[in-house]
């Protein structure tokens, strides 16, 4: 007998409930490293399993089409303030579900079918939902593409400006997936209003180290900011669009609803709320800072052992290795770093082919290890034993697997997430 109102998940439906905690058991027993990860706070878990979830409401604060919603719209509006304070902005939209559905907004509000757009290419970092030719904002739009330097890794502004005279982009945007560096945002700028162009920049991957205030802040050079809130700023999986001012505000809220979104996700709006909350106290700040000097450390540790890294560093959370000079493919060191329990994944290099099986990169970020606890010291000894998994697959050298591997459980146990009641 099952009480619907009483019954836990074991009781009802033992086969999710076996998978979620052998989900669980796997974060908790390995080094999460895929950059675009993170580990929230017992406090986002509660607001994301919260019977607010039950509620369906359209439209925004104060405006709703259903009855009902005074509560979600103190949550959503602390959602808004919060945000607003936090990135010093005029303008914010909490509700898209994603970080892709941010950008699609975006160009719903700015573009009409056919406009051209200006991107990142995606070897070198930039993002599917950008106008990548399998995204609908490739189909439906004219999407042309700038890249990085072959030397340098940094994206090339010269032949990104003379790239811009000649297409006349309706929106030029900055942001990507697997950019290790800052980007030259007032250079952007300057870009943009050359060709009278609307500048978008997409922080999916280092919004959190905006919040923090270690990382220069798009806000004032763009028209238009989406994110996700899923990355470095450790929250629920979702989206957030920004502004400076609100020149584009009705538009924007058009095109999230009723132009691609529905009802609202009240119970991820709940969660934003409360990472947004946590962003804007010291720990945040501390955590940044803390994710910068140990991505420094990481990159430090695996040039040492004569790895590349495109553009020879970081100034962010994250780390893009270049395996071509030892002859692997991202593959092969992602599934040898699984054995030792370090999750990763593989990802092109500039001008990389584009078979996903012969990419010759790899991704790496330390937000969610950083969120763990993790100290530099933590930091150098997971550059050796990733610098040793390269060694081992590249002289297919089977020997130390399991010493790396030891190692790497006890780290996991020193700095142990949500508790070991819960495994
Ligand atoms: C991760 C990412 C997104 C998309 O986020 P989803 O929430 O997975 O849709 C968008 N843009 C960039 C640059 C990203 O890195």
């Amino acid at each position: 007998m099952t009480d619907f109102f009483v019954s836990s998940l074991g009781q009802v439906d033992p086969l999710i409930r076996q998978a979620l905690d052998a989900e669980l058991k796997r974060q908790q027993t390995h080094i999460e490293m895929i950059a675009s990860e993170n580990i929230v706070s017992r406090a986002v878990l509660d607001a994301l399993g919260h019977p607010i979830t039950n509620k369906t409401l359209e439209g925004y604060p104060g405006h709703r089409f259903h009855g009902g919603g005074e509560y979600v719209d103190i949550v959503e509006q602390a959602a808004i303030d919060r945000a607003r304070e936090l990135f010093d902005c005029g303008y914010v939209n909490a509700q898209p579900h994603s970080g892709t559905q941010a950008n699609q907004a975006v160009f719903f509000a700015t573009l009409k079918p056919g406009d051209r757009v200006l991107s990142l290419n995606l070897a070198a970092g930039g993002h599917l939902s950008h106008g990548a030719s399998p995204n609908l904002s490739g189909r439906w739009f004219d999407a042309h593409h700038y890249g990085v330097d072959p030397e340098s890794g940094l994206i090339d502004y010269d032949q990104l400006a003379r790239s811009a005279h000649d297409i006349r982009p309706t929106l030029l945007i900055a942001g990507g997936s697997a950019y290790p560096r800052h980007i030259d945002f007032a250079r952007m700028r300057h870009i943009a209003d050359s060709v009278d162009a609307l500048l978008l920049v997409d922080m999916a991957h280092f919004a959190g180290l905006v919040a923090a205030g270690v990382h220069p802040s798009p806000l004032p050079h763009a028209d238009v900011v989406t994110c996700t809130t899923t990355k470095t700023l450790r929250g629920p999986r979702g989206g957030l669009i920004l502004a400076r001012d609100s020149s584009w505000g009705s538009r924007l809220q058009a095109a999230i609803f009723p132009g691609v979104q529905g009802s609202l996700h009240t119970q991820i709006i709940a969660a934003k709320a409360v990472c947004l909350g946590e962003a804007l106290g010291d720990d945040f700040k501390r955590y940044g800072r803390q994710v910068v000097d140990n991505a420094r450390g990481l990159a430090a540790t695996l040039s040492a052992n004569g790895i590349r890294l495109v553009s020879g560093g970081t100034d962010t959370h994250m780390l893009l290795l270049d395996l071509s000079p030892q002859g692997l493919r991202g593959q092969q060191l992602q599934d040898s770093l699984a054995e030792v329990h370090l999750t990763s994944n593989k990802n092109p290099i500039p001008f990389d082919s584009a078979k996903t099986s012969e990419w010759a990169g790899l991704r790496l970020g330390v937000g969610a290890a950083t969120t763990r606890g993790l100290q530099p010291d933590d930091f150098t000894l997971l550059g050796e034993i990733i610098a040793r998994t390269v060694t081992r697959c590249s002289e297919a050298r089977p020997g130390g697997i399991e010493d790396d591997r030891r190692q790497v459980l006890a780290l996991c146990e020193r700095y142990p997430i949500y508790g070991h009641d819960q495994t």
